[in-house]
């Protein structure tokens, strides 16, 4: 009996475990387990957990037409997994657990050893996949390379019909109406700007290769273009492994083929792919370094940048920042698109990150918390790491680090406003010029609650300071 346990990996197209655990029409047995620590966990936003179950409906739809169906367990994963195996050892099985490498969070890393553990101790078979490329051995100087030889390699097979034996199972299981009904207050969210699922993310993917890609490369720091689609949108997708990065790479490939001399296009789909393997390679950092999800990267930023309760007047700004209620435009504007539809375009991402950091003076770890609140993309690996980055903390050796200017931001990157209209509608009908000098005065929306170019300035020489600490130590 294979045991086919779902996780991030939430596809049969291009997936390890499906193609392995089903060969030679093995009975198998496909399962999901709804953890309660996925949504009690602090770091878990609403939108995230409806574009995850959105994604097991889907897998169940797509199994369905398999003539199987995805099995819903519910409790501590490890408990689950542990009565699930004795039960069927029970039964007179042999069971063989798939599933491939969680790198995200302790929790995920320390079930998993658990799991290994226990299979080992029974003397069962337990075989670990890769979801997207990961480099298992540390040898950073081939890392390119590999990454690359193995998106270059044939996709794993879909199977074209599983073999599911009826069973009888005593353990805590749900049906997909009982996920509707007892988890509602995930499914109510508003309205959905993300749509889970391998079909979802497929017609993603093909909408953006089709026509939406044109002009990627200088539409993506455009917050409403990207809004409107300049950008694939296939981040939560990649997040929870509706599709692979393989897939998305090698199908863009196939349309340069077909784009062939037309130089734009490539270039912008070769940014697209530069993207795409950031995406893995900030996976394998998070491998090699899971500390850096929490710690900065390096200590002599620990008295600055601290986890600990905000003081009062931080705290103001703080919630300032997050309601959209600064009194700068651009930063505004994006945080309630933030809360709104669970994600914004990188520069924004990048320039909200800078305020709070730089300018408020308040550390990473509260921004990049409430990130992952909000977002339906949030990825551990990408949002803890971009957040020191944007900090200042990464990259030490370099003399320099950016710290965007919001108000420059609204000229280069929404100069007719359509961005800040839409979600500040406070400001609708005040001009690009009587906007940036605060002309607003009979409009409910505040004035800058901070001076940017002083907070620039002192902030900005203790965050330097800190990295020329860190590079004399380095060099
Ligand atoms: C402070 C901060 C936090 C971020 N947090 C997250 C996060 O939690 N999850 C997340 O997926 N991305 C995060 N990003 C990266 C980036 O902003 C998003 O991946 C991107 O905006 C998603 O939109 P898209 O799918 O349309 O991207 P596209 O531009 O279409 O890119 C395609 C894919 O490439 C990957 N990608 C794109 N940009 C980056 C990048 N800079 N670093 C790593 N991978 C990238 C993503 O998987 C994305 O889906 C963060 C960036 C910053 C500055």
């Amino acid at each position: 009996m294979h045991l086919l346990w779902f996780r991030r990996d939430l596809r049969l197209t291009d997936n390890e475990i499906v193609t392995l655990a089903t060969a030679n029409n093995a009975p198998v047995l496909p399962f999901f387990i709804i953890d309660p620590w996925f949504y009690t966990w602090a770091d878990t936003g609403k939108a995230r957990v409806r574009f995850l179950f959105e994604s097991l409906e889907n897998l169940n739809y797509n199994l369905q037409r398999l003539d199987s169906q995805l099995i819903l367990f519910e409790g501590n994963s490890t408990h689950v997994l542990q009565d699930l195996t004795g039960q069927l050892i029970q039964q007179g099985y042999q069971p063989k657990l798939f599933f491939n490498r969680d790198v995200q969070v302790e929790y995920g890393v320390s079930r998993d050893k658990a799991i290994v553990d226990f299979y080992q101790e029974l003397n069962l078979d337990c075989h670990l996949g890769l979801n997207n490329f990961l480099q298992l051995e540390d040898n950073r100087e081939q890392w390119f390379n590999e990454y690359y030889t193995y998106q270059r390699q044939p996709q794993y097979q879909t199977p074209e019909t599983l073999n599911t034996p009826e069973l009888s199972l005593n353990l805590p299981q749900l049906t997909f109406a009982e996920l509707r009904k007892k988890y509602r207050e995930f499914w109510d969210v508003g309205e959905v700007y993300f749509s889970g699922g391998e079909t979802n993310a497929q017609s993603t993917l093909n909408s953006f290769l089709k026509s939406r890609f044109h002009g990627y490369h200088w539409k993506l720091s455009r917050p409403w273009l990207s809004q409107q689609g300049a950008t694939s949108h296939l981040s939560p997708h990649l997040t929870f492994g509706t599709i692979s990065t393989r897939t998305v790479y090698q199908s863009t490939k196939t349309r340069v083929t077909e784009l062939a001399g037309q130089e734009k296009a490539e270039f912008s789909l070769k940014a697209f792919r530069d993207r795409l393997r950031w995406h893995d390679s900030f996976t394998q950092r998070l491998y090699f370094y899971p500390e850096v999800a929490y710690k900065n990267r390096y200590p002599e930023f620990d008295e600055w940048y601290r986890p600990d309760e905000l003081s009062p007047t931080s705290l103001e700004l703080f919630q300032a920042w997050q309601e959209g209620m600064t009194g700068f435009p651009l930063v505004d504007a994006s945080m309630r698109q933030l809360k709104t539809m669970g994600w914004m375009n990188f520069r924004m991402r990048a320039m909200c990150a800078t305020f709070l950091t730089i300018n408020c003076g308040i550390s990473w770890h509260h921004g990049a918390k409430h990130y992952m609140n909000y977002l339906v993309d949030g990825d551990l690996a990408i949002d803890n790491w971009q957040w020191q980055m944007q900090a200042g903390v990464t990259n030490p050796l370099s003399d320099t680090f950016r710290i965007y200017n919001p108000n420059k931001n609204i000229e280069e990157k929404d100069p007719d406003l359509s961005f800040i209209y839409h979600w500040i509608p406070e400001l609708r009908g005040y001009s690009l010029s009587e906007i940036v000098e605060g002309k607003y005065t009979d409009s409910y929306y505040p004035q800058p609650i901070l001076d940017w170019s002083n907070t620039r300035k002192v902030n900005g020489k203790i965050v330097s300071d800190l990295r020329k600490l860190v590079r004399e130590r380095l060099i």
